[in-house]
């Protein structure tokens, strides 16, 4: 499995350093994030180092959300929270600072202030169309590429 030695996930992986780790195979390991956002925050991270979602083969993403149905419930369960947040930040502008994907489950709870809503923008006449022009270009090629 690629490895990157100054990857703390990886570190992690390995053994050289702790975690708390709830859930593990032999693809993944699901482990208590030790800056919460909320009681209860858990990580899954792939086994091998892989910097973005967009890195990943579907196969290795389908090993990654395995266990996210069996988390959230164990994650109701265990804080009682009223339902959780699914984040998975790619690339530092998106606010990744460990570089080995992985995604959050975050519980959360009326009145807990984390807010999670976005100002929405909008288009130009005709922009979303170009764009879903350009998205089914670019899924042409990368299927080309394949
Ligand atoms: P992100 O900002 O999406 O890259 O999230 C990285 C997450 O990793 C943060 O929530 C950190 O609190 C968490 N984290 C960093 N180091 C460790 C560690 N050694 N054990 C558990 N969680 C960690
Ligand atoms: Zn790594």
């Amino acid at each position: 499995m690629p490895r990157d030695p100054d990857c703390v996930f990886c570190k992690i992986v390995g053994g050289q350093i702790p975690a708390a780790v709830v859930l593990q195979d032999e693809n993944v390991l699901a482990f208590m994030d030790v800056g919460p956002l909320a009681e209860g925050h858990l990580l899954v991270v792939p086994r091998s180092h892989c910097g973005k979602l967009s890195d990943l083969e579907p196969q290795q993403y389908a090993a990654l959300t395995l266990h996210l149905p069996a988390l959230g419930k164990a994650l109701e369960r265990v804080t009682g929270a009223e339902g959780w947040n699914l984040l998975q930040n790619n690339g530092e502008v998106a606010g990744q600072t460990v570089p080995h994907v992985h995604f959050h489950l975050i519980p959360r709870r009326a009145g807990d202030g984390l807010g999670y809503r976005w100002k929405p923008g909008s288009y130009a006449a005709g922009r979303a169309d170009e764009l879903a022009t350009a998205y089914r270009e670019a899924f042409k090629s990368l299927r080309a590429e394949r």
